[in-house]
């Protein structure tokens, strides 16, 4: 199914893009949770990591590599950060186009709500 990630992806939809390779997109939440808040999003359309598969084994390592740059470029990664992927409705993915949400700059509790 269509998404908004989909839309942002083919430049149909405006978004503040930090990064893009040939694999994945990352931009700015548009309703940041933390002063540092960055959607990471492979460019393949997998709606939840329950439909990730070995063949998506590289992607998603390369995902977790690109969040990680990212909190360094946007300097959380010595203060720490949070990684978060919903997966369905119960546990709050609203977007369903599997994505990485890198969160930080500001302390984060645990456990999550
Ligand atoms: P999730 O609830 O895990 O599916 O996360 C979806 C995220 O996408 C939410 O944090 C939304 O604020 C964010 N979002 C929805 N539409 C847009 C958009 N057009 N640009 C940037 N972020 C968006």
């Amino acid at each position: 199914m269509e998404t908004v990630f989909a839309k942002i992806i083919r430049r149909e939809l405006p978004a503040t893009i930090v990064y893009e390779d040939e694999h994945v997109l990352a931009f700015r939440d548009i309703a940041p949770q933390a002063p540092v808040h960055i959607l990471i999003v492979p460019k393949k359309p997998i709606a939840t990591l329950n439909d990730a598969s070995e063949e998506d084994c590289w992607l998603l390592g390369h995902l977790l590599l690109v969040a990680k740059r990212l909190a360094q470029q946007e300097q959380v990664a010595d203060d720490g950060y949070r990684l978060v992927i919903n997966t369905n409705s119960g546990a709050g993915q609203t977007v369903f186009h599997l994505h990485c949400h890198l969160l930080g700059g500001r302390p984060l509790q645990w456990p999550p709500g």
